[in-house]
């Protein structure tokens, strides 16, 4: 997670200004693709997991790339992550936001939520 927090502080610091812009952007992009819902149902039958912790709660489809910066990559499943939203994780706004701004995403969420996968496992198995 300390990774994460390091990530957050710096597009703090570097990436204020291009957050400013993002409402302007998303206005631009217009809303999500009528054939979203539907990929959103397959893929959480596929995958009724949160990544990053393995959770069945409340589980959102994130896009990693988010659709606001490609929109050609809204409906393409390699773009998409499970996360969860429960009370105390968080992993969607945490892991695939880095807990900063719904308009900030994570290039590298594959990879945290492996890693916080793969922690909360062990740390399950050390109980
Ligand atoms: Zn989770
Ligand atoms: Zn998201």
């Amino acid at each position: 997670m300390a990774g994460l927090i390091a990530h957050a502080r710096e597009w703090i610091t570097t990436g204020c200004r291009a957050s400013l812009l993002m409402p302007q952007i998303r206005a631009m992009c217009g809303g999500r693709s009528p054939k979203w819902p539907a990929l959103r149902r397959k893929i959480l039958l596929r995958h009724p997991t949160c990544e990053a912790c393995g959770g069945i709660r409340d589980l959102e489809v994130h896009h990693i790339c988010p659709v606001h910066i490609d929109r050609s990559r809204e409906l393409d499943p390699r773009n998409c992550i499970v996360l969860c939203m429960e009370s105390l994780q968080e992993d969607h706004w945490f892991v695939g936001h880095r807990g900063h701004s719904w308009s900030d995403w994570n290039p590298t969420v594959r990879a945290d939520a492996a890693k916080c996968l793969l922690r909360r496992e062990f740390l399950e198995d050390s109980d």
